[in-house]
This record gives structure tokens, C-alpha cells and sequence, in this order.
């Protein structure tokens, strides 16, 4: 029962996602900067066995690093997932922005590489942050 629906923005790749999820991160790296487009990103992991990709499998195209990659929509650009190796075997991590119905059961639990947080990015109080060794 997935009671997530997401969609990129020309709405050719849905994809659903059911709780609970892992987590719910911000993250600040430059990489996700980048990648993104925004001050951070945020994004929810949810395990291979509570996603579905239920359209658009021939919209996707794929970023590739060493352990990690990156699915967008090849129509509007729009990143729907990407996989984690390192963190979060056996996860989609999904943007939490293209998600169509929010919750708080969704909502960020953690800031994570906030030493490279954008100068201007105020941290969200309420949201703990990750501590570094
Ligand atoms: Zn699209
Ligand atoms: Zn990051």
C-alpha cells in the first residue's frame, strides 16, 4: 500500500512510496547543491521494498557515480531518485519536493554537512544536526 504519490514535473515519471520511511534528511553538501539547484536538499529514504516506480521507466535517464546514482526525467529534467550506496543500501532517496501530498510523518529529521552550508542558509532550529567526529 503506497500512500505517497510523487511526480516529476511534466508528470511523466510517478512513482508512490509507503511509511515508514528511514529518514528524512537535509543535506548541505556542495554535491547536492549542485545537483539540485538549491541552498540544500532534502530528501526522504524509503526502502526498495516500500517504492514503486509506476510510470514513466522510459522517461528516466541516469547520473552514475562509484556507489551512488541519480534518476531524472529525461523530458523536464526533474530528479525523482537517486540510490545511496553508502549510506543507505537497499533505498531510493527521493527529493522531498516532488512529493504530492506532505505530511509530518514526511517532515525532516536531520541536517546533515552543515560545516558546508551555503553562507546565506539559516540551519532550522527544530531539525537536529548530524554530529561530525
Ligand atoms: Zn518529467
Ligand atoms: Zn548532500
Amino acid at each position: 500500500m503506497n500512500n505517497y504519490k510523487a511526480s516529476c514535473r511534466c508528470g511523466n515519471v510517478r512513482l508512490s512510496f509507503s511509511l515508514p520511511v528511514k529518514t528524512v534528511v537535509q543535506c548541505h553538501c556542495q554535491d547536492c547543491r549542485r545537483m539540485q539547484g538549491s541552498d540544500y536538499s532534502t530528501w526522504v529514504a524509503v526502502a526498495d521494498s516500500q517504492f514503486s516506480l509506476d510510470s514513466g521507466d522510459e522517461y528516466l535517464s541516469k547520473y552514475e557515480l562509484k556507489q551512488s546514482s541519480k534518476s531524472f526525467c529525461s523530458a523536464c529534467g526533474t530528479a525523482v531518485y537517486g540510490v545511496n550506496g553508502r549510506h543507505f543500501k537497499e533505498h531510493k532517496v527521493i527529493p522531498l519536493g516532488i512529493v504530492e501530498n506532505y505530511s509530518d510523518d514526511i517532515k525532516p529529521q536531520i541536517q546533515v554537512y552543515t560545516e558546508f552550508k551555503a553562507p546565506w542558509t539559516e540551519l532550522h532550529g527544530r531539525v537536529p544536526v548530524f554530529p561530525r567526529k
